[in-house]
């Protein structure tokens, strides 16, 4: 059953952010998203407008096409979007664990579907106050009692109200480990991201987080952006 709405399937690459930063993985990108996000930087998988490029596809045929990418090579496979928890995976992720391959989902927490224990790795991104989106706090509880072991939180943090309200989400969850990004504010140019700007950002966060004495979370750069910029499917 062609169930999954598909935006694009690439790599293999690396993961370019959170706690997996570095990993050799395919991403699965989902299509359609329940947020609209200031700068969400994938606006083709979000917006109805691009709906003629999305793709309804079977769990047989997605795992089809990752295998061609790996060379049938069992590796991380990244579920993305969008918001990828709208969708099914409880037949893909059968499919590929028989096969050895294993699955870390990206998702702000709005939604929790049942297969979300069976994840190898959960990164939960819910999305700041610069987002101009707003967190339902019980439905992010949901997410963290149904979540695997290998659960990580991630922030962007693109001002002061983010920051604050990263450190809220560390008081919620002290038993999550964080992770604290610059968030990509030049998401509407294809091409090129400020990466002085994004550089000059993780400074500015690590010298808050040791203002306040706060040396709980890892500060990362967004890897990807910063070898590929704003470019799509890498
Ligand atoms: S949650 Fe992610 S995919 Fe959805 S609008 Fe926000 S940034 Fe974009």
């Amino acid at each position: 059953m062609a169930n999954l709405l598909i935006s694009e399937i690439f790599g293999a690459t690396i993961q370019g952010e959170g706690s997996l930063i570095g990993r050799q993985t395919v991403f699965i990108r989902t299509a359609g998203c329940d947020y609209r996000c200031a700068w969400c930087d994938t606006l083709y998988a979000v917006d109805p407008v691009h709906r003629p490029d999305w793709q309804r596809m079977s769990s047989h045929e997605v795992l089809e096409e990752v295998e061609t990418l790996t060379h049938g090579n069992p590796i991380l496979i990244t579920l993305s979007g969008g918001n990828p928890a709208l969708q099914n995976f409880n037949a893909l992720i059968d499919l590929g664990h028989d096969k050895g391959y294993r699955f870390a989902m990206e998702t702000q927490g709005s939604v929790s579907p049942d297969y979300l224990s069976r994840l190898d790795y959960l990164t939960l991104s819910p999305k700041p106050p610069s987002s101009q989106q707003r967190t339902d706090w019980s439905k992010l509880d949901n997410n963290v009692r149904k979540a695997p072991k290998q659960t990580h939180l991630k922030v962007v943090i693109a001002d002061e109200d983010d920051y604050h309200y990263a450190r809220a989400l560390a008081d919620r969850y002290p038993e999550l480990p964080l992770t604290l990004q610059p968030c990509n504010l030049d998401t509407m140019d294809e091409e090129s991201a400020d990466v002085d700007a994004l550089n000059d950002q993780l400074k500015w966060i690590m010298q808050r987080c040791q203002q306040d004495h706060w040396y709980a979370p890892s500060l990362l750069p967004q890897l990807h952006v910063m070898l590929w910029n704003n470019e799509r499917a890498v």
